[in-house]
């Protein structure tokens, strides 16, 4: 007899499962379609912090999910429709992180006001900003926007080991401390979500899907 089941062992799934089981007296059953990596036995794909072994890797996906990235302006089931092409998501314990490309992104503060503006109360960038804080431990800044106590460690990838193109593209960081998309990232934008991460982005380091 459970008090809480949850269905799918992802990001999400599997903070609710370690946030609940915390207190002994709950039990909670995680129920996950995709591998299970449990600690110390993970498979080397999921250890290796170079996201493109695990991101490639058809035993974590569901491979069949197809989708159109195209807008169809009308539901006529005889019209031809746009082409359907793969959609990546996870099926492993540990759902899209334990693939994806660990790179810690926030929106820009711009993007959380306009959902209030737009009736998300409390999703203003001052209230969402403790939360992310909250959720990371900053090995390299401190100060209003970085958070120094979460559990999951966020760094940046040292200038000198860039890529030597973008060395002398001469691509610049950005001074510490915005709080927006972009803390300290190069000034030109990666691409997103194909791996591997490009160099000078920050990133999360992966840790076990419970943590
Ligand atoms: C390729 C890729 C790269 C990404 N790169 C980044 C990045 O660098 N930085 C970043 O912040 N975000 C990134 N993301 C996004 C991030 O990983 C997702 O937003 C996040 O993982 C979503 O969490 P979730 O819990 O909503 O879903 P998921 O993590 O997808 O979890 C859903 C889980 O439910 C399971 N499941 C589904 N149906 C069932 C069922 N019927 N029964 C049992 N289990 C089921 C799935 O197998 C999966 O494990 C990336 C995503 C992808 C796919």
């Amino acid at each position: 007899m459970y008090d809480t089941i949850i269905v799918g062992g992802g990001s999400a799934g599997s903070v609710m499962a370690h946030r609940l089981s915390a207190r002994s007296a709950n039990k909670v059953l995680l129920c996950e379609a995709g591998q299970d990596t449990p600690p110390g036995n993970e498979p080397p794909e999921i250890r290796d912090s170079y996201s493109g072994l695990a991101y490639f890797d058809p035993r974590f996906h569901w491979t069949e999910l197809k989708v159109t990235t195209q807008i169809v302006s009308h539901n006529n089931p005889d019209e031809s429709r746009p082409p359907l092409r793969k959609y990546e998501q996870a099926r492993v314990l540990g759902g899209g992180s334990s693939i994806n490309g660990q790179m810690a992104n926030r929106g820009a503060p711009t993007d959380y006001e306009e959902w209030e503006a737009r009736g998300a109360v409390g999703w203003n960038w001052k209230d969402v900003l403790p939360y992310f804080k909250k959720v990371e431990r900053d090995l390299d800044f401190d100060g209003p926007f970085h958070g120094k106590d979460g559990r999951i460690p966020v760094r940046r990838i040292p200038h000198q080991h860039w890529t030597a193109h973008s060395q002398e593209a001469g691509i610049p960081t950005r001074p510490p401390g915005r709080g927006g998309a972009g803390n300290d990232r190069p000034a030109r934008r990666p691409s997103w979500p194909r791996p591997p991460a490009p160099r000078g982005c920050r990133r999360r380091d992966r840790g076990g899907p419970w943590s």
